[in-house]
């Protein structure tokens, strides 16, 4: 029988399944409480379950399959995990400790087919989107690194900002979300929780119908059409303003705050026109906008792109700043491990590629 991940189901999905099986649907409670609240990591652990039904579970079900192929950690305490599928894929999850809580990035495909003209994740097509058990298995094994060290420390938030275009993997995307979010499980807080897109519009406008309390980031990088169409190829078919407008429907449903993610790209997008055309493009939303200005992180195949300089950095933020526009700059975890979004796997898939040629 072809098995399938148990932490794949949302917990209506395994109190369905429990019933259709002919079992009380409270088992539902009791599996979800050894999994996500104890965090046992073989079925047999599950003392309060009947051997007969633990065997029916482990007839359809598995638990793991994310195997930790390496772990660096980062002088800030940011640790880089790096994970093999069971199709022997690669993805990386990316812990990040801040004085509010543990905060977990997680990927969600292998590769991405936006193409993002400056990003690491794009240099590799999309070989396939990442399975709700897939993501939420990568925030486990953060925590279960936690929990070997007996700190009592916990995975507390979560961003959606590694490899993959999480909008493209919509429905896993949500099933994650929906698990990692319960009450009965892992319980991590929807308003500690964001989600980033490259900006899928018709994607963010049913996100805004989801009703949920998820934090919505979308990358927006430029202020224009030319010149956001010469960086992310993706606003060639969905321009900028049909963006604002998905922008404007999330707003006017969720009455929610949006965060826009702006790379400081050198000589490039980080000029004091672009910070004032930004301005003006938000003009009428500043009261539920957040600007989030990132400093580039620079990718070896990358040449045409660098960090912007301190002072760029500063005058582009003053400008938002003294045009009422509500933002900040991102502090830069990690990046003596290449913490950022696809680097650390590109590098080891070069590694893989080069031993494989010799
Ligand atoms: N695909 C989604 C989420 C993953 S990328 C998106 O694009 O929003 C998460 C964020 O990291 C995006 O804002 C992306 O533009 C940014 N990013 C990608 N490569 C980067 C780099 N080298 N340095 C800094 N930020 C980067
Ligand atoms: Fe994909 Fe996001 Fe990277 Fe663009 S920035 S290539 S959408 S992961």
């Amino acid at each position: 029988m072809n098995k399938t991940s148990i932490y794949g189901l949302t917990f209506n999905e395994l109190e369905d399944w429990f019933e259709g099986k002919g079992e009380k649907k409270f088992r539902a409670k009791q599996v979800w409480d050894w999994l996500y609240v104890k965090r046992i990591r073989d079925f047999d652990d599950m003392t309060n379950i009947k051997k007969d039904t633990i065997s029916l579970i482990k007839d359809h079900f598995y638990l793991e399959s994310l195997e930790l192929h390496s772990k660096q950690e980062s002088k800030d305490g940011t640790k880089k995990f790096l994970f093999k599928l069971s199709d022997g894929n690669l993805i990386e999850t990316v812990l990040m400790k801040f004085d509010y809580g543990n905060s977990v990035c997680v990927t969600t495909q292998v590769g991405c087919n936006i193409g993002c003209s400056f990003c690491a994740s794009g240099l590799l097509k999309k070989d396939r989107d990442l399975t709700s058990a897939e993501i939420v298995e990568q925030i486990l094994k953060v925590q279960f690194d936690m929990d070997d060290k007996q700190t009592e420390e916990r995975v507390s938030h979560i961003v959606v900002m590694g490899i993959g275009e999480p909008f493209d993997n919509y429905d896993n995307l949500m099933s994650f979300l929906r698990i990692v979010n319960s009450d009965r499980g892992l319980a991590i807080g929807a308003r500690h929780i964001t989600v980033s897109t490259s900006g899928l519009v018709e994607k963010i406008r049913a996100f805004a119908d989801e009703n949920l309390q998820v934090n919505l980031a979308v990358s927006l990088h430029a202020p224009n059409n030319d010149l956001r169409s010469s960086i992310m190829k993706i606003n060639k078919g969905q321009p900028i303003e049909d963006v604002m407008s998905a922008i404007d429907y999330y707003l006017e449903k969720t009455n929610r705050r949006i965060t826009l993610e702006y790379i400081l790209l050198d000589g490039v997008n980080d000029k004091p026109e672009h910070a004032k055309e930004l301005a003006e493009l938000v003009r009428d939303k500043k009261k539920l906008t957040y600007i989030n200005l990132i400093p580039y992180n620079p990718v070896d195949e990358y040449i045409q792109y660098k960090q912007s300089e301190k002072g760029a950095i500063l005058t582009f933020y003053d400008l938002l700043m003294k045009n009422g526009v509500q933002c900040g700059v991102r502090h830069e975890q990690g990046s003596d491990i290449d913490a950022a979004c696809g680097q650390l796997r590109s590098k080891q898939m070069k590694k893989d590629r080069e031993k494989a040629k010799s």
